[in-house]
């Protein structure tokens, strides 16, 4: 039965790439592929000739007769990206589901995945995570899309482009407290990095400097209800070992004021701010509100 592939491609390395995925690319009738000359220098380094046809954003839809046909003339057809897995923040998803709805076989050939790759490496919980791709390029837009997801008990995992990263590292410490996160850059190429810590130390790291190449951005869940810290108390006044406070320290009211202020400020409400603050600091949530209510008093 002629089949579809969604043939992995290297998201840099040129050998990340299965022996099947290239007997697969070998044989095909076809290959759409996202960019016609990127795919020709993969297959070059291979030696595979093959029939390139350009699948892509703007002719995918027109594209799907062109595929149809290869398919009932009875040859397999492989869909390739520009980098990694087709169909994942790339073209392919309407392919699939017309191959899916003619009655052809639809057949991953699995391999590299930007985001899986950043997953495992980043050292955050992969027992449970959520693909967001790319955000929105605004900044009042990614904070409703930030918000949408804030209670997720699992890990955050984003593309971005070098040129927003600390911009949105900004907009996910403003929605979603200071979290423990990772920035995997140049994955599987000479200059791959990963970048660890919290929020506000990655943002802190990449702000002022010239972020070059391409990006996974990876933040922790929102804390599952078995993990939650046990609430610390609030201070009337600094505690007197406040420059090396510990987990469970009380916190005083005025620092947790001023925090409240400067997310009020960045537009958030109540609710989120308590939320958030109580979150971050290990507080009870309606302590903390009571505190936003004589901000917003005046005291
Ligand atoms: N389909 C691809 C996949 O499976 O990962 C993703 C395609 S998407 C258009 C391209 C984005 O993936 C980049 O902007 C970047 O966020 C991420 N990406 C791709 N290659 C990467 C790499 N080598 N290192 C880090 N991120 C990468």
């Amino acid at each position: 039965m002629p089949s579809l592939y969604l043939v992995a491609t290297p998201i840099g390395n040129l050998e990340d790439i299965t022996t099947r995925a290239l007997r697969v690319l070998r044989e095909a009738a076809l290959i759409a592929a996202e960019d016609t000359r990127h795919t020709r220098k993969l297959l070059s380094r291979y030696a595979i000739e093959g029939h390139v046809i350009a699948y892509h954003e703007h002719n995918k839809l027109a594209r799907l007769d062109t595929i149809m046909l290869a398919l009932a003339n009875g040859g397999d057809v492989a869909l390739v990206s520009d980098a990694g897995t087709p169909a994942i923040s790339d073209p392919g998803f309407e392919l699939v589901q017309a191959v899916i709805a003619a009655g052809f076989p639809v057949v991953p050939v699995p391999g590299p995945c930007a985001a899986i790759a950043g997953l495992v490496g980043s050292g955050l919980p992969t027992d449970r995570f959520y693909y967001l791709g790319f955000p929105p390029r605004r900044s009042s837009e990614r904070r409703t899309w930030l918000g949408e997801v804030a209670a997720i008990p699992a890990t955050l995992v984003v593309y971005e482009s070098p040129h927003r990263l600390v911009a949105t590292l900004e907009d996910a410490l403003a929605v979603l407290g200071n979290r423990p996160a990772a920035v995997a850059r140049e994955l599987t190429k000479l200059h791959e990095q990963f970048v660890r810590g919290t929020l506000r130390e990655i943002q802190a790291h990449f702000a002022g400097q010239e972020v070059r190449g391409e990006i996974v951005l990876l933040i922790a869940g929102a804390e599952r209800p078995s993990g939650r810290r046990v609430a610390r108390s609030i201070a009337d006044s600094a505690p007197v070992d406040a420059a090396s406070p510990s987990e469970e320290a009380p916190v005083d009211a005025a620092s947790i004021r001023a925090r409240l202020g400067e997310l009020r400020a960045q537009g958030l409400s109540g609710t989120h701010a308590a939320k958030q603050v109580a979150r971050d600091l290990g507080l009870d949530r309606q302590e903390v509100y009571r505190l936003w209510t004589t901000l917003e008093d005046g005291s």
